[in-house]
């Protein structure tokens, strides 16, 4: 039986991530998610946009190269809640008639987005849980193990076939010390390594760094050497980061705590997140904190927090610098709430290296270096593994072949260079592919 796989986004850049894989006469996609470079500037009109026209504007991955596979398709699966990895499911999904299979918390993710955005979801969602699996049809099972990343019941997909297994490690880090949640299951992936596993898709993303990423716990420390030890008394504190990590969201909050300050989370997508992580137990986070969804139906409250900036930390939306984000309507002054003199804007958060957010993120630090605030940039550990964690996964699971993904073609090549340090050969058994080009494995 052949196997082939599709390269359809996210093999020529940082995010729209998705693959295909052919097996015999069936097919299943993994992802699929948006370019958040291009889906910024198209937010707040999306929903007039036709499929059609995010393809061309490179928003979402454009899937015609699978034409052909329609009608074989039994399954959709998603990997985890960001946006890269889900966002196109509003456009593309329904061109495939079968379900969508996702974790949980993606499931709510998905379900928030499309009521809060009047998009529209024609498949059917089935939810499975992290470390179990589903049988998708006589000859195809798939299985969700659990994995350390940025949000929350992130999964690496074992694609069970008479071939083989297929992993799809997009996207993972090994965190021995994580602030929510288990670690990620090696135990399984150990057993994987013992079975036939017919290909690794990689996550490149940070394939560069010659390092190990380092667990969330030690985001947490830097981010209280910051809160705790300077002379934070009298200033304002405003920390912006990535809306769906909860578990830097849960540090933030105890940071607070400690430095005796009342939090409030300010901007609609903190309040989407949370609220699916409270919904599922995960957090509860509104017991403790003030939660503002809408700044501007809030300028009363608003104008009481600018008053008593050091009673407060203020956590908002907007850390990649997006014009209509809560810290940009804040220096933009559109709403109450002030950037003074020494206030603090902490940047619990990197930036996607993609070229109108970095743009972006750089408009937004020179309007808060005029209100001469303090700057403190990433502090931040990533949620991708680095070169080190990559040639670890390597290693667990033996992979035959070796396709890198989740990145431009340096990110691509970096893994196949560390693959041929590890004894693989480009062309033979490690593949570089562009989106719409395929694979026969
Ligand atoms: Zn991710």
């Amino acid at each position: 039986m052949d196997v082939k796989l599709y390269a359809l986004g996210g093999y020529e850049e940082v995010g729209r991530n998705m693959t295909c894989l052919e097996i015999g006469n069936e097919a299943v996609i993994l992802d699929m998610g948006v370019y958040m470079d291009r889906f910024i500037p198209l937010q707040d009109q999306i929903q007039q946009c036709s499929t059609q026209t995010l393809i061309k504007e490179d928003v979402i991955p454009d899937d015609r190269p699978i034409n052909h596979l329609r009608k074989k398709m039994k399954a959709i699966i998603l990997s985890h809640a960001h946006l890269d990895h889900i966002g196109a499911a509003y456009w593309l999904s329904s061109n495939y008639n079968c379900p969508i299979y996702t974790t949980p918390y993606t499931n709510k993710i998905l379900q928030q987005r499309e009521k809060n955005n009047q998009l529209q979801l024609k498949n059917k969602i089935i939810s499975i849980t992290p470390n179990s699996s589903y049988k998708i049809s006589d000859k195809i099972e798939i299985e969700f193990i659990h994995v350390t990343h940025s949000v929350i019941q992130s999964s690496m997909i074992n694609i069970i076939t008479s071939e083989g297994n297929v992993l799809y490690s997009l996207d993972y880090k090994f965190d021995n010390h994580p602030v929510i949640g288990q670690t990620t299951n090696k135990q399984r992936l150990r057993e994987l390594g013992k079975e036939h596993m017919l290909a690794l898709i990689v996550d490149s993303t940070n394939a560069e760094k010659e390092n190990k990423t380092y667990s969330e716990s030690v985001a947490r420390e830097m981010l209280r050497d910051v809160v705790l030890g300077m002379e934070t008394e009298k200033h304002g504190v405003i920390v912006s980061t990535f809306s769906s990590h909860i578990a830097r969201l849960k540090t933030i909050l105890d940071v607070s705590k400690d430095l005796g300050r009342d939090t409030v989370f300010l901007g609609r997508s903190l309040h989407e997140y949370i609220s699916a992580a409270e919904q599922l137990d995960f957090v509860n986070f509104s017991e403790k904190a003030e939660i503002i969804k809408n700044p501007y139906r809030s300028k009363k409250r608003l104008d009481e927090i600018n008053k008593n900036r050091d009673k407060y930390l203020v956590v908002a939306t907007g850390s990649q610098g997006e014009p209509n984000a809560t810290i940009s309507k804040i220096v933009n002054e559109d709403i109450p709430l002030r950037i003074k003199s020494d206030d603090f804007i902490i940047f619990a958060c990197g930036v996607i290296p993609t070229p109108s957010i970095q743009a972006n993120r750089g408009i937004l630090e020179n309007k808060i270096h005029h209100k001469k605030g303090r700057i403190f940039k990433d502090v931040h550990v990533s949620g991708h593994a680095s070169r080190e964690d990559i040639r670890d996964l390597i290693k667990i699971v033996s992979p035959e072949n070796i396709i890198p993904a989740h990145g431009d073609i340096k990110k691509l090549a970096s893994v196949a260079t560390l693959s041929m340090d590890m004894g693989y050969a480009l062309g033979k058994n490690v593949h570089l592919l562009q989106n719409g080009r395929y694979v026969k494995l």
